[in-house]
């Protein structure tokens, strides 16, 4: 039985349907190993009641010979900045403690109604800020992989599984659950899948609603899929993704047939090599492997360009005025009145409360940026921090736009460096923000970017490489990661320790 949970979404819903095996029996499994992880701290809160009720519908479904549902028999684990109604939702901060939405968010709903079982809230990032799932209020995640020492002996140091989707990669990573969602405003879902072995794509600004779930940076954040193949977030992501008119921002384009779309072959294709990327002090194995990429890409039909896109090095300042601005706006909801947490010290008043429940409520990362952005947006500093961001934000997209006149694709690493240890980047904030200097860019164009795990450190240690594409283009990104992943031919997994 313990095999099933090796499988992945594809493999689960073709041996569902083939009658290999009950989805009772699928769900059964991951609820087993879901169970038996918790050194891992993966999930705030498990619902296998969720995931059974999910599977005996499959069942049902599959007895009754009708029409199956997409992804009828497959148990997936959902962000816990989802609002799911019934289900508590906590965005990884006290602040939202006692809180159960009464309703649910357009992303999570519609993979409900595709006939996907939900395993579980997975832990996160406080607010979705950070890299590391370090500023969670549940504690941090632990990866489930582990260095090598040059002997071949495996460490016993923790590693960070990346954030801020960091319970959603270990989770898919250690084979708790298939598929899961993450959600991305600065590399949130392709850095913890490089960190972790695993696939990720955040889908163009628009593609995924961000109804019902909790904002952090609105004009940034963007939901997808994270899972083991490119394969299984095509599968995901057609889901997902889809116009809704409750998000204002929502694009109104059709979700096409992606995973029927898949095609490895690049001939014809062109590939963007940015030498902005080639930043300072890049460890040689970081070069070597996207030499390496480059050499796949050769090897399968593409033609490959020197682009520049010469605004990059502005992108994480530039990200974080506007994504710390954005939140400052976003979170001032939290006030003890609306939802969660109230903390009413004896004869405070209004404002006592207000200030009480913050201070007891949010964690130091969000109260970091929560300064920053109200400082960006105060009267005096608007023009020469907010409006200069978003003037040089411009300048980045139209980088992106004028490198497409010589490129389909573009391809760079997904991260600087290979997973770290808790602590080693917590005490330098600039520091944990350099881990995005390669995804931030992307998210402030609004363009779809996958990471696919592409070769280990010289710790044995996973890591990823990027893949950038036009606006409403995920079929190049994801052809382009297919042609990636057969090559790489990534079958490292963590021995299990937890
Ligand atoms: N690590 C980045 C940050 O801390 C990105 C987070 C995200 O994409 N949600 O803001």
């Amino acid at each position: 039985m313990s095999k099933l949970t090796d499988l992945g979404v594809a493999e689960l819903r073709d041996g569902f349907r083939g009658g290999n095996f009950t989805a009772r029996e699928v769900a059964e499994a991951f609820n087993a190993v879901v169970a038996g992880a918790s050194a891992l701290n993966a999930f705030i809160t498990t619902t296998p009641e969720h995931a059974l009720a999910a599977a005996d519908e499959a069942d049902n479904a599959r007895a009754a010979g009708g029409d199956l549902k997409p992804l009828a028999g497959i148990p997936i684990g959902m962000k816990d900045l989802f609002a799911t109604r019934g289900t508590r939702t906590t965005a990884g901060s006290h602040i939202l403690e006692g809180f159960t939405p009464p309703y649910e968010s357009t992303v999570s709903g519609k993979l409900w109604d595709a006939g996907a079982g939900m395993l579980g809230k997975l832990n996160m990032d406080q607010f979705a800020m950070g890299s590391s799932n370090e500023t969670s209020s549940f504690g941090p995640v632990i990866s489930p992989w582990r260095a090598r020492h040059e002997s071949g002996e495996r460490s016993n140091t923790d590693l960070v599984p990346g954030g801020s989707s960091g319970g959603t990669s270990a989770a898919i990573a250690a084979r708790l659950c298939p598929a899961a969602t993450g959600t991305d405003t600065g590399g949130s879902i392709r850095q913890p899948a490089s960190f972790t072995g695993i696939s990720g794509i955040k889908p163009t600004y628009g593609r995924c609603s961000r109804y019902g779930i909790v904002g952090f940076a609105s004009s940034l954040d963007q939901a997808g899929p994270m899972a083991r193949s490119v394969r299984d977030c095509a599968i995901m992501l057609e889901a997902m993704a889809g116009f809704d008119p409750k998000d204002s921002t929502s694009i109104d384009a059709p979700v096409l047939p992606w995973e029927a779309g898949l095609n490895a072959s690049m001939k014809g294709k062109r590939v963007g090599i940015p030498k902005e990327y080639r930043v300072d002090n890049m460890p040689p194995e970081i070069e070597a492997l996207w030499e390496q990429g480059i050499a796949w890409f050769r090897d399968a039909g593409a033609e490959i360009v020197d682009v520049s896109l010469p605004h990059t090095h502005y992108s994480l300042p530039v990200y974080y005025v506007i994504a710390p601005a954005e939140a400052s706006s976003n979170l001032a909801r939290y006030d003890g009145v609306r939802y969660g947490l109230r903390d009413l010290p004896d004869g405070a008043n209004l404002q006592d409360m207000y200030a009480a429940t913050r201070k007891a409520g949010f964690g130091w990362e969000v109260k970091r940026r929560l300064l920053i952005g109200t400082y960006v947006l105060s009267a005096g500093f608007y023009d020469a921090y907010y409006t200069k961001a978003q003037r040089v934000r411009t300048l980045i997209a139209q980088d992106f736009d004028k490198a497409w006149e010589q490129c389909d694709v573009l391809l760079t690493p997904t991260t600087p460096s290979a997973a770290f240890a808790p602590g080693a980047q917590s005490a330098d904030p600039i520091a944990m923000y350099l881990n995005d200097v390669f995804t931030v860019p992307a998210s402030l164009a609004g363009l779809p970017a996958m990471s696919v795990p592409a070769g280990l450190s010289s710790a044995g240690l996973p890591l990823g490489l990027q893949i950038i594409g036009k606006a409403l283009d995920e079929q190049s990104v994801f052809n382009a990661a297919l042609a990636l992943e057969q090559r790489a031919a990534f079958t490292a997994r963590p021995e299990k320790w937890w």
